[in-house]
């Protein structure tokens, strides 16, 4: 397993909350328009790498606690890519990665998210549950590829359950990308 921490860029959030796009998803449980809570840069996913776009994730956020937002299956979430070719424009509002440290288990993982304000979460081969593995399948079927997990902590504006992480993964041959978290 080779995991690297991400970190925050030096210049300012990972989020673009409340963004207020007329074109973010609605939830197919409450109805309502879902927020933009966070946008994970093209370079580390492979399929938004392809498409030249990044990663777009939409969580319900309408009432706390009442729709199913932790499901990748139950439409309260969406992980879309961006529409337009924007790689280079928005960098600096994004998540980068940063390859000089491995985080080998969720020992490292905590200890690293603890002594670094800047680290968010990790990205690599495998995510680092919390809870069981829940990788999703794919509608093709084939388990989805891990893309990344952002800590809660990292932003007071996050809602993963209190102290939880979230969870993105992606199918490039679908060109579909999903997100859940655990808590
Ligand atoms: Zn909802
Ligand atoms: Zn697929």
């Amino acid at each position: 397993m080779k995991n690297y921490p991400l970190l925050k860029s030096p210049e300012g959030s990972i989020k673009l909350l409340h963004h207020s796009h007329s074109d973010c998803p609605s939830c197919s449980e409450c109805e309502g328009k879902m927020t933009h809570i966070l946008s994970i840069d093209g370079s580390l996913s492979s399929l938004a790498k392809t498409e030249g776009r990044n990663l777009e994730i939409y969580q319900c956020c309408n009432n706390p606690g009442m729709c199913d937002d932790w499901d990748p299956a139950s439409g309260a979430n969406a992980c879309l890519l961006s529409s337009e070719t924007s790689l280079n424009s928005k960098t600096e509002d994004y998540i980068t990665c940063d390859n000089t440290k491995l985080i080998e288990s969720f020992e490292d993982f905590c200890e690293t998210m603890e002594s670094n304000d800047s680290c968010v979460g990790v990205t690599g081969d495998e995510p680092i549950w919390m809870q069981d593995d829940e990788t999703p399948n794919c509608s093709c079927n084939k388990k989805m590829t891990f893309v990344g997990q952002i800590e809660e902590a990292a932003s007071d504006d996050f809602n993963f359950g209190g102290d939880g992480c979230a969870y993105i993964f992606d199918c490039v041959s679908c060109k579909k990308a999903k997100f859940l978290w655990q808590c």
